[in-house]
């Protein structure tokens, strides 16, 4: 079975199904018992069962509680890292307890504290791991899907919430029940006029939050601790140069204090703030461009689901970004690729998002939001019902010009071994379906109005970028009841 990249492979429903006979491994079991002798009042109420999510910031459990009227009931307990800041933590709880508990978004049940130890109570919601499931899902689950995704943002977008890490793994399906949950409001912040009010103390406070690089899958991969990230501009000088065009993405008129990498040892200066940048529209990075002072912007989430606002760290920020995200999640469903982008840092982020809505389009639109980005090819935008029927396999690979990036993801036995390149990517889940079945599932008649919402989410500019209600009320939903 392949690792998930980002997020956390909880496999529930082996979990819930064979309990008693799955046998929890030693480092589970460990685990529990530390989270028990930490938290000893869980023990009076919860038989905590196995570990079901390991993210950087949180472990989180299945439990099992016996309720007063004597039926048994089951819970997600998420333990957060103690070293959260306790703003971080009550923020998280206030999302939940004001919005949480309905328009699919979680809600919470309890929660407790000994120490520097916090424990989250939530119902426990049973859900397929989204890789297994996307290429099993017909054109009107997708739809479905989308749907409900919209009315949990619409829902928090209410509340002034950005929840800024929107990807399926936050996003609980459960796929017989067709029920959906949006969890974790662990990197949430608020908009200027914010109902929640630990969300605006928040914004005084978390000037450089934390950034998440992929959580760590529950099998022990693609690990990534607090405190080791890359300090952007760095990255240019890194041997990346030579997988994907150069690019630098810079913010003008910016002053040039020297900097040094978090966890470097600080060198002595070598430019002086006074120098002039001399590798503007070059395909280098000069010493200057490197020691410039990283802007302060918000940068959490995972690199693949990042609008391109976040990804070249523009200080404004706003809903919009959860909607870029849910247009990266609407790809992956109508292209049946999952992850659909996957970038281990924010600049092949960019440049897989360029690969797909083209390069000028992406440089025109940084401008709009003061980002001026310099690539050194041009990359035309793609039209998406050809990309997207191309990877599913409806249209011959021969009949597009999908452009060399893409051929890798030909074959998909051929590409599971292959990470990188946008879509790079295996086909979710086993092989390849024959046309018969594509068309089964609706898939070779998907109305234009479908690639209309996906080009709308996906608009890399985000002060035109549709919004969660207005999304709602388009063609492509006339038949489903809000
Ligand atoms: P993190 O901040 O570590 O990502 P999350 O809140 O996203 O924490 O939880 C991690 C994982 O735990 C989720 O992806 C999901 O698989 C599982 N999980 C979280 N809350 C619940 C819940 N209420 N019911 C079922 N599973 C949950
Ligand atoms: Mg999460
Ligand atoms: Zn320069």
């Amino acid at each position: 079975m392949e690792a998930a990249p980002t997020g956390q492979r909880s496999s529930h429903q082996s979990v819930e199904k064979g309990r008693s006979r799955h046998k929890i491994p030693r480092h589970v079991e460990t685990d529990i018992a530390y989270l028990y002798e930490v938290l000893p009042q869980l023990s009076r109420i919860f038989r905590i069962i196995d570990k079901i999510g390991e993210g950087t910031f949180s472990t989180v459990y299945l439990a099992e509680a016996q309720m007063t009227d004597g039926s048994r009931r089951m819970f997600a307990l998420k333990h957060l890292i103690p070293t959260s800041h306790p703003v971080r933590i009550a923020a998280e709880l206030q999302c939940l307890t004001v919005a949480g508990g309905t328009e699919n978004v979680m809600g919470v049940t309890y929660c407790f504290r000994k120490e520097h130890h916090v424990v989250i109570v939530m119902p426990y919601m049973e859900h397929q791991t989204f890789v297994d499931i996307v290429g099993s899902l017909s054109f009107e689950d997708v739809k479905h899907y989308i749907f409900h995704l919209l009315k949990a943002l619409r829902h928090i977008h209410k509340f002034g919430i950005i929840h800024r890490d929107i990807k399926p793994t936050n996003f609980l399906f459960n796929q017989q029940r067709r029920e959906y949950t949006l969890v974790d409001f662990g990197l949430a912040q608020g908009t200027p006029d914010t109902q929640i009010e630990l969300l605006k103390e928040l914004l005084g406070l978390d000037k450089a939050p934390r950034s998440v690089f992929g959580e760590k899958n529950i099998n022990g991969t693609n690990s990534h601790k607090p405190g080791t990230d890359k300090v952007e501009g760095l990255l240019l000088k890194t041997k990346r140069e030579e997988v994907i065009p150069r690019k630098i993405v810079s913010s003008k008129h910016r002053s040039v204090p020297v900097r040094t990498p978090l966890n470097q040892k600080p060198k002595p200066p070598t430019v002086s703030p006074m120098l002039t940048c001399n590798c503007f529209m070059t395909d280098r990075v000069c010493n200057v461009c490197l020691s410039r002072k990283q802007q302060v912007a918000p940068r959490a989430g995972t690199p693949g689901f990042r609008a391109p606002e976040v990804l070249t760290k523009c200080p404004n920020q706003g809903t919009a970004i959860d909607m870029w995200s849910a247009g990266v999640i609407l790809l992956s469903l109508l292209s049946g690729r999952y992850p659909f982008f996957k970038a281990s840092d924010d600049l092949i982020a960019l440049t897989q998002i360029m690969t797909i809505r083209g390069s000028r389009e992406t440089k025109e639109a940084a401008k709009t939001f003061g980002k001026s980005i310099v690539c050194s090819r041009e990359l035309p935008r793609l039209d998406l019902r050809i990309l997207c029927e191309t990877l599913r396999g409806l249209r011959s690979w021969d009949d597009t010009s999908l452009p060399a990036e893409f051929q890798a993801s030909r074959n998909p036995a051929e590409v599971k071994q292959d990470a990188g390149s946008p879509t790079k990517k295996r086909m979710s889940s086993g092989s390849p379906r024959s046309i018969a079945e594509l068309q089964e599932m609706g898939w070779d008649k998907v109305p234009d109005n479908a690639y209309d919402l996906l080009d709308k989410l996906l608009d890399l500019n985000p002060a035109t970028r549709i919004t969660a209600s207005t999304a709602l009320q388009h063609p492509l939903f006339k038949d489903m009841t809000d």
